[in-house]
């Protein structure tokens, strides 16, 4: 078998019949799935971000966790061989791609498993890694009328995909990221073991594969924390002219006590104009909404924030209970009075919103164009800062797309896992989500998101990129500070050749073991 996957490796280089090596490697190794060769122009050479293409040498749709154990075994015995498990391909820079290595379609487990258990009287689901969450919720919604407590804005991710990073949304303020929704997870370790591990079963693996980029291990199955799904959402926006007014309402909402917030709390920044992507327009939630700009202070600046927020309920309750209780919270809110918007909705269709938004921006062709993202945790004790020098300065024209940015508490986050964060209890998630024609302007975008965290950094500003993207050593060390050493104890334990992972590029494929 090795030597089949060595010599593929070498014709490869000299890009001989490689469909005839792929179907050795296949016979070879034995699988259950299937493989095929990778190509630049397939899916395994591309991602979201549309920045970056490689060429793999193949690519692997596994049945299973045994299927997926076996490549990484067989790699391991190579000298040079790579995994990268490909959830659903939504990186920007690459991070599930692998130059010249194998890499596993995860999808193709998505069916694995999907099994309802209580334990200690709570409900859970169990997932395969492979699974996009968009299904994970409508299964446990029709099937259970039951839903996972935290999500993603989007849910066509895959559950290995999020918990490689965190896995933020407008509920994590209350239940944490989905890392902290997860109770136990199934992992093909880089030295091609199949382990379970837990708070309390191999904790050292568990912790270290949730937020842990990849590095550690391959998730083929996790146990999800369910709650009653609500039947209903109100969904709520409301404008603030000043940026101190909206984080404070916003701080204050994520600090109270279940029941005496809304269960879903985000935020945006938008240009104070009339443009149709990034100004006044892309506030109302419905299409019979009017921004009136009327409503605008003279004092406003170039750009307005929104608080979003959103409140569950059932249908058995009562209407004016409803009302009663959102105008409750909202009273407590110092918006600019006249700037609201509201429809009522069902919950998945809230939770699926973004797909709405995916087939309008596939329709008008901007969905396949290049994603050139940024994603920061800033620490509150900085946040003024950020927003005078980069919404208010370098950003005050929009960005054509989504500028989000909301508060998040570091209480509700395991320590334990690989996630870096800034310090503080409350810190803010800010995402610049650029959709661009492809051209010239995204190298531009690119330049500028380099700018954005140049002058995070020579700012001294507490910052972490989330899904970070850094390509040297010293700037992986800086991004995990005192983390550094246990995240590269972890990698000389659980992958100790660097096999995994390798679109990262946190460490080098080596041929003996890292420690
Ligand atoms: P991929 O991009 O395929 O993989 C990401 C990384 O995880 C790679 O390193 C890969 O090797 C590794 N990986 C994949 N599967 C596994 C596995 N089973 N086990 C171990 N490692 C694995 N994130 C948020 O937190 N909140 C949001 O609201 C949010 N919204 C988004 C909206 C859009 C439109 C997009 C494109 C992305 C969004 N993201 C959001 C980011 C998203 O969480 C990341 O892009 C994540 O990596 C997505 O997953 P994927 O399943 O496509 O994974």
């Amino acid at each position: 078998m090795i030597a089949c996957l060595e010599r593929f490796v070498h014709d490869n280089d000299a890009e001989s019949k490689p469909d005839d090596d792929v179907s050795s490697i296949g016979k070879s190794l034995d699988l259950q799935g299937s493989i095929e060769s990778g190509g630049k122009t397939g899916i395994a050479g591309k991602d979201f971000g549309g920045l970056y293409s490689v060429r793999p040498l193949a690519l692997i749709k596994p049945s299973g966790a045994e299927d997926i154990a076996r490549v990484v075994k067989a790699s391991s015995l190579t000298s040079h061989l790579t995994v990268a498990a490909r959830g659903n391909g939504h990186s920007i820079n690459g991070q599930a791609m692998a130059d010249g290595g194998l890499v596993i379609d995860m999808r193709s487990t998505e069916e694995n498993h999907f099994k309802f258990l209580r334990v200690n009287g709570s409900p859970y689901i169990d997932v395969s890694g492979g699974a996009l969450w968009e299904d994970v919720l409508t299964r446990c919604v029709s099937t259970f009328g039951l839903a996972p407590r935290s999500w993603t804005d989007y849910l066509s991710l895959t559950v290995g995909g999020t918990l490689s990073n965190a896995g933020v949304s407008g509920q994590a303020f209350r239940y944490g990221p989905q890392t902290s929704n997860v109770t136990e997870l199934e992992v093909v370790t880089g030295k091609g073991e199949i382990s379970v591990c837990s708070e309390t079963q191999n904790p050292e693996l568990f912790f270290g594969v949730l937020g842990g980029l990849g590095q550690f291990g391959i998730i083929t199955r996790a146990r999800v924390k369910l709650q009653l799904a609500p039947d209903m959402v109100r969904w709520i926006r409301v404008v603030y002219s000043e940026f101190e007014d909206f984080t404070r309402d916003a701080e204050f909402l994520v600090t109270q006590k279940e029941g005496e917030s809304f269960d879903y709390v985000e935020g945006f920044v938008f240009a104070n104009n009339d443009d149709q992507v990034n100004g006044w327009s892309s506030v109302p939630l419905g299409p019979d909404q009017e921004f009136d700009p009327a409503h605008i202070p003279q004092t406003a600046g170039s750009v307005l924030y929104c608080l979003e927020v959103a409140f569950h309920y059932r249908n058995s309750d009562h209407p004016s209970s409803v009302d009663t209780a959102v105008s409750r919270l909202l009273g407590r809110l110092g918006f600019v009075r006249g700037l609201k918007f509201q429809v009522d909705v069902s919950y998945v269709e809230f939770l699926l919103r973004v797909k709405r938004a995916e087939e309008h921006a596939k329709a008008n062709g901007i969905w396949d164009s290049p994603h050139p993202w940024l994603n920061l945790f800033v620490s509150k004790s900085d946040i003024v800062e950020f927003d005078r020098t980069v919404f208010k300065g370098m950003l005050k024209d929009g960005i054509g797309g989504p500028m989000l940015i909301y508060p998040l508490l570091r209480s509700k986050w395991d320590n334990r896992t690989s996630v870096a964060l800034p310090g503080g209890e409350i810190f803010y998630i800010v995402a610049l989500l650029r959709f661009v024609p492809k051209g010239p302007s995204v190298e531009k975008l690119v330049a500028q998101n380099h700018e954005i965290v140049q002058w995070c950094i020579k700012q001294g500003l507490g910052f972490k990129l989330y899904l970070p993207h850094y390509q040297s050593n010293e700037d992986w060390k800086r991004h995990f500070g005192n983390q550094w050493t246990r995240f590269v104890e972890r990698k000389a334990r659980f992958d100790p050749m660097a096999i995994l992972a390798p679109g990262q590029k946190i460490f080098k494929r080596t041929h003996h073991n890292l420690n």
